[in-house]
């Protein structure tokens, strides 16, 4: 049976009053492909956006084993124990293309899913990266409405999807590992361009030295880069997320680019410039959805494959086609 939807007005309500049900509600209308259920999310997500918190959007990258649910539960914890309030996002592409999603499986970050002051929600389902961006998006305003004063935004190093999620948060992080060379981590050139901070973790034991080392060269490599629009000068830090070593200097570090942003004008300036993207891809994803939706189009999908698989039909010439059968109906 269906579950009954409270109103717009309840769950704004609830979301207002921190409580995570309603939260959690309004999330799920966000993240579905329902027309109806849209229509309601957006009305929502417009309410919310008017709040003028003092936020922080935070985005967490690293390879898979890096430690990311390890830092995040420790980082985490640190923030509810200064008082603030932490809402965790997962992107996660690769959970609607494989069965096995790689962020998704285990138990993650279980101690700061028991913490009140925590909220974690993983990653939204989507056939596309552009859909679980918007969903993504709209997933922020809706917890800091809640009152969650920093938003920590979980990504594997997969694709697009660290470029999609610098492009909706204030900080960038990248999680390494001391050791091991960018190619065996996976990570690209233009990831460590887009990150405000490098975090060496697993600085522990017998890693403490490599880690010490791994430091030196990453500062120096960091010095090659073009200074950053934003003023700030990203730097290299170390830390033991497992024996929660070295994550209030992460923390303090976060601090600093806030103050520095928000007095030099461009954390404003950013999340304007991030309005935009939100604004196109937004555009983007309704018209594809709605147009993948069409019915003449559903129903002629399968054969205008066919034919271009088959050569008989060339691809623009068949795209063409169901455009015009989809502009046909509106
Ligand atoms: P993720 O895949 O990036 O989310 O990584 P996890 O947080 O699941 O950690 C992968 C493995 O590394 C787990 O066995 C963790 O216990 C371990 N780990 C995480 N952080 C640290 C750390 O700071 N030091 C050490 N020695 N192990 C860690």
């Amino acid at each position: 049976k269906r579950k009954q939807i409270p109103s717009i007005d309840e769950l704004f309500h609830g979301i207002q009053k921190g409580d995570k049900t309603a939260l959690a509600r309004a999330i799920t209308l966000v993240e579905s492909s329902n027309a109806e259920h849209l229509a309601k999310a957006n009305l929502i997500v417009e309410k919310c956006l008017n709040q003028n918190k003092k936020t922080l959007r935070i985005g967490i990258t690293g390879v898979p084993g890096v430690g990311k649910s390890t830092f995040i539960e420790a980082l985490g914890k640190k923030l509810t124990s200064l008082g603030k309030k932490v809402a965790v996002l997962t992107v996660d592409p690769t959970s609607s293309q494989s069965k096995g999603s790689i962020l998704g499986d285990k138990t993650r970050m279980y101690e700061l899913a028991k913490d009140p002051n925590a909220f974690i929600r993983p990653s939204p389902s989507s056939e596309s990266l552009g859909g679980v961006a918007r969903k993504t998006r709209e997933t922020i305003i809706l917890c800091e409405a809640a009152g969650y004063d920093v938003v920590l935004i979980e990504t594997v190093g997969v694709g697009q999807s660290e470029t999609m999620v610098h492009s909706m948060v204030d900080f960038f992080l990248l999680l390494k590992l001391a050791g091991a060379g960018d190619e065996l981590q996976g990570i690209k050139r233009g990831i460590i361009e887009m990150a405000d901070a490098l975090v060496i973790n697993k600085a522990d034991g017998e890693n403490i030295r490599s880690a010490a080392i791994a430091k030196q060269d990453f500062s120096k490599a960091l010095h090659l880069f073009p200074l950053k629009e934003s003023g700030w000068k990203p730097e290299v830090l170390t830390c033991s997320a497992l024996e929660n070593k070295g994550i209030t200097e992460v923390w303090e570090f976060i601090e600093k680019f806030f103050e520095l942003t928000t007095s030099n004008g461009y954390f404003e300036k950013n999340r304007r410039k991030q309005n935009k993207n939100w604004l196109l891809q937004y555009i983007d994803n309704r018209i594809t959805t709605d147009f993948y939706q069409h019915p003449q189009v559903a129903h002629a999908l399968p054969s205008v494959i066919n034919e271009v698989t088959q050569g008989t039909t060339s691809p623009f010439t068949a795209a063409e086609k169901l455009i015009k059968a989809y502009k046909a109906q509106k």
